[in-house]
């Protein structure tokens, strides 16, 4: 199970966005063109085995929080924190995420819905991933990101991180992400050790596995596609690489075309305090998947 998916090829993206080619009448007063603001709500599942909270799986309230503020810095490229990068092409992605206040019943909620999973009988079978998690909470994944945070034994710590359910879409190379519904349940799901800050992992212990699984749950791929210089990620300002990249930049090392590789890329697998960067046209591609996919497109608020 290697986990944090799978993804590929080079057509361009068309230029979905928010770019307006209307003419400026110079009497107009000047036009912000930043796109709109696109808040998407979550609810984290934390799935344990009894331990109190805080303790373990049954993570605290605190990181919680705190993981949500990293998402929202690295989406946001939020100067003064890691998700800040002074790359050319790099993008806030005006997207942001908050927990739940209301359940799907109405009532209060702050987001966070704890299962002691040893309490309920589950008839999935552990493997059918998604639908499993899904038997302990799944919430309307048309109004809501569903995460789930996984229990799993120590020894999976920095192999299994997470890994995301794609968007229905027609975008290129969608085929090649995890399928959600009808065929199995929508969300995102995380090795506990790396939701959130934690000292559990050297390498992904800084909150950045939630950031590049969203990116998935969006419609992003891996920059290296199925492996190979030719098949890529659909994205243009991604220079293509020919094959998984794990490590932090290397003096000289280029990709395909003799560029740069863009090591600090959300959608790697380098240690998450690497990572700083979305690009340009790998936001074009998410926001398109918000504004058109049957579930992501009736998210924001
Ligand atoms: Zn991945």
């Amino acid at each position: 199970m290697a986990i944090r998916t799978r993804a590929r090829l080079l057509v361009l993206l068309p230029l979905f966005g928010w770019g307006c080619g209307d003419t400026i009448n110079p009497i107009d007063p000047p036009i912000d063109d930043a796109p709109p603001l696109l808040v998407l709500t979550v609810v984290v599942h934390v799935i344990h085995s009894g331990e109190p909270e805080g303790k373990g799986p049954n993570i605290a309230a605190e990181r919680v929080a705190a993981q949500l503020r990293i998402l929202n810095e690295d989406f946001g490229r939020e100067a003064g924190t890691p998700g800040f990068n002074d790359h050319p092409v790099g993008t806030d992605a005006r997207i942001r995420f908050e927990l739940a206040q209301t359940d799907p019943d109405g009532d209060p909620t702050n987001g966070i819905h704890r299962v002691d999973r040893s309490a309920v009988e589950n008839p999935v079978p552990p493997d059918e991933l998604f639908d499993y998690y899904a038997h302990f909470g799944y919430w309307d994944p048309s109004r809501y990101i569903n995460i789930w945070t996984m229990p799993l034994p120590e020894e999976a710590t920095d192999i299994i991180l997470g890994l995301a359910t794609g968007p229905e879409t027609t975008l290129p190379g969608a085929d090649l992400l995890t399928p959600g519904e009808p065929d199995q349940a929508e969300g995102i799901l995380i090795n506990a050790p790396h939701f959130g800050p934690s000292n559990l992992s050297t390498l992904h212990g800084s909150g950045r596995t939630l950031t590049h699984e969203m990116g998935h749950y969006l419609g992003l791929l891996h920059l290296w596609g199925d492996g190979g210089c030719v098949d890529n990620d659909f994205v243009a300002d991604t220079p293509p690489v020919a094959a998984v990249v794990r490590s932090c930049p290397v003096p000289r090392a280029t990709g395909c075309g003799g560029e740069p590789i863009q090591h600090e890329n959300y959608m790697t697998y380098a240690p998450d305090d690497c990572m700083n960067l979305f690009t340009a046209e790998q936001v074009e591609r998410m926001r398109h998947v918000l504004a058109t996919s049957p579930r992501r497109a009736t998210l924001a608020h």
